[in-house]
């Protein structure tokens, strides 16, 4: 019998035992990727590390008995700014879908490579849907509607054809939480973040916009409140309208809560620990100030930040990295690999070395563990999963298997993993063929760099010694006159 599931609480700020509203329907959300741009490595953490807890979660309460949402955000000002650039003299609304259509395209591509689970990998035709991937646009009549109630309650104001959310009047209602307390946050401090965004249509700096007036370049859907211009929605709001859509309404016949007020609860909600504030401290305001609950999820789970090399990973410092890039020299399930190795609430640091270990790992368990069943077969392994998704031990207890010569059971919890997705044949064929692909190639250019060499041609010798690079090959001239090469890394 595997141990009880334990996840570190945001809310709580402690590790607690997991109680599901309905055991026979876990909810989870996870804020998911703003389509305008590739995907960056940071990107893809949290889809790795809520991809494995819905995995967990499955085999735990079964399949059918899990509910994951993790949206696409299609309308933000970002996006608009993309389209305005890339496709210039194209109808705006047409340049936004090109932008969010090909992002969202590339996205998934991506992410496939990873081994993330897909709604089409666990969606069957006769039951209702296990993984949603709603977006952004498909949901502007519920933030239409959570918009319209928290005005209804004096949570939110209208102002020079916006819709702001009220800090101060959130202070003031009964049965929801204070304003910052998710993100323990003084008012003082908040106030002092909040200047930046000074906008005279505020009551108070604190406000946040929840629907915006759009111009002639901007997307525009009818405005609520009365609002005559046509506007957009707020980032927050989205997420807001989609976790209540697809996890609260979707279920509505079947939510039988003892507590009124948990009814429009769901369970878990994710994302990566830069969006504590302010983006789900407002989504915590606006959802429990429309629907009148005192939480909006029971349990806020939050992956830690990525490091290159050590740095912070940015443009300017040339280590920024796309999942895209990084698939070019290196497996998806390394990429994945080597992203569990590391505690999902600790800061990673990601580097060539460890991506070199985790190769070297995989290359030994493809061989040894080939083709077989898919399950969490060792009790080990979940209970590793189980406390707080410590994938370091996880990964202790997979060597241990390693060790144990326990192939077959090595596979079958590798494959649950999202690992061993191809052949063992197939994983070879694909990295021999990066390195043999040019063999001919290359002895013949080292062939005629030599006769370059012999014939005193440097510019020639320089050229192909270039070439050879290009190739990712690096020469050595030993001192028996030999000339030995391999592929660089
Ligand atoms: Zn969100």
């Amino acid at each position: 019998m595997a141990a009880k599931l334990r996840l570190y609480n945001t809310l709580t700020r402690s590790k607690d035992d997991f109680v599901p509203i309905d055991p026979e329907n876990v909810r989870l959300y996870v804020c998911g990727p703003t389509v305008y741009d590739y995907a960056h490595i940071g990107n893809a953490r949290p889809i790795i590390v809520f991809d494995l807890l819905f995995r967990l979660l499955r085999h735990v309460y079964g399949k059918q008995a899990v509910t994951y949402v993790r949206n696409i955000t299609d309308v933000d000002d970002k996006i608009n700014a993309r389209a305005a650039r890339d496709c210039p003299g194209m109808p705006h609304n047409e340049a936004i879908r090109v932008v969010t259509g090909k992002t969202e395209e590339q996205f998934h591509a991506d992410i496939r490579a990873l081994g993330v689970l897909m709604p089409e990998d666990v969606n069957e035709a006769d039951q209702p849907p296990r993984f949603v991937e709603p977006r952004a646009t498909e949901h502007i009549d519920e933030m239409r509607m959570i918009i319209e109630r928290l005005i209804a309650r004096g949570a939110a104001y209208v102002a020079e054809e916006h819709v702001l959310f009220s800090v101060s009047a959130m202070q003031n209602l009964s049965g929801v939480p204070k304003y910052g307390a998710f993100s323990k946050r003084s008012l003082d401090e908040l106030l002092s973040g909040a200047r930046v965004d000074v906008a005279p249509y505020k009551r108070d700096a604190m406000d946040f916009v929840l629907w915006k007036p759009s111009g002639p370049q901007d997307p525009a859907w009818a405005s609520p409140a009365g609002i005559q211009t046509p506007g957009r929605p707020g980032w927050h709001i989205e997420c807001s309208a989609m976790a209540w859509r697809h996890l609260v309404q979707a279920f509505e016949t079947r939510l039988t809560c003892a507590d009124p007020n948990a009814r429009e609860i769901f369970d878990i909600h994710g994302g990566g620990i830069d969006l504590v504030f302010p983006h789900h401290e407002n989504e915590i305001a606006q959802s429990c100030c429309a629907f009148e609950t005192p939480r909006m999820a029971n349990v806020w789970m939050h992956n830690g930040f990525l490091q290159v090399e050590g740095e912070k990973m940015s443009k300017s410092l040339g280590n920024f990295f796309t999942i895209n890039e990084l698939l070019q020299d290196w497996p998806g399930e390394v990429l994945r690999f080597n992203m569990l190795r590391t505690h999902y609430r600790q800061p990673i640091d990601w580097t060539v070395k460890g991506l070199e270990e985790s190769e070297k790992t995989l290359d030994r368990w493809y061989e040894l563990a080939g083709r077989g069943e898919t399950a969490f077969v060792s009790d080990h392994i979940v209970d590793a999963l189980s406390d707080d998704l410590n994938t370091p031990k996880m990964l202790a207890e997979l060597h241990a298997l390693d060790g144990q010569s326990a192939h077959e059971e090595l596979g079958a919890n590798l494959r649950a993993l999202g690992f061993l997705l191809e052949g063992a044949e197939a994983w070879k064929a694909r990295k021999q063929s990066a390195l043999n692909v040019d063999a001919a190639q290359v002895q013949a250019l080292i062939a005629a760099r030599k006769e370059a060499r012999a014939s005193k041609n440097w510019p020639e010798s320089d050229r192909i010694r270039d070439e050879l690079a290009a190739l990712n090959v690096v020469v050595k001239d030993n001192k028996d006159g030999t000339t030995t090469w391999e592929v660089a890394r």
